[in-house]
């Protein structure tokens, strides 16, 4: 597992930055956005730096499998019950901005009016 010593994320997951979280377990973590786009708002990553979607290879495919098989079962445990939206910014037209892998779930009353 390498930790990224500038990476935000990453120091989330080693516990030096506080996050609010909503899920763990030993490949995946999930936490709730500092600033929601929508009612619920979470980003689910990998513990593992990986710093962006064009980064990853086939042996990632079970990683990201895991990441988009988490969203629904985690937005139906914080209450969302009218669908939600996933979203993987990548890269600077992709209007990513934290070169974390991190996937955006975003559910609640019409979240695509904010943001
Ligand atoms: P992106 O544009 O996809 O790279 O989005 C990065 C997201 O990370 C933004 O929605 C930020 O609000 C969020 N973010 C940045 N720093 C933190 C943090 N310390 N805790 C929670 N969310 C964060
Ligand atoms: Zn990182």
């Amino acid at each position: 597992m390498s930790a990224e010593t500038n990476c935000i994320f990453c120091k989330i997951v080693a516990g030096q930055i506080p996050a609010k979280k909503a899920y763990e377990d030993e490949e995946l973590l999930a936490f709730h956005d500092i600033h929601p786009w929508a009612p619920v708002h979470v980003l689910v990553i990998p513990r593992q730096h990986i710093a962006t979607l064009t980064e990853v290879g086939t042996e990632h495919e079970a990683l990201l499998g895991r990441m988009l098989g988490l969203a629904p079962r985690l937005m139906k445990e914080l209450g969302v019950t009218n669908g939600f939206r996933t979203v993987i910014n990548t890269g600077r037209d992709g209007g990513q901005e934290v070169y974390h892998l991190h996937m955006h779930v975003m559910g609640g009353p019409r979240p695509w009016l904010k943001g």
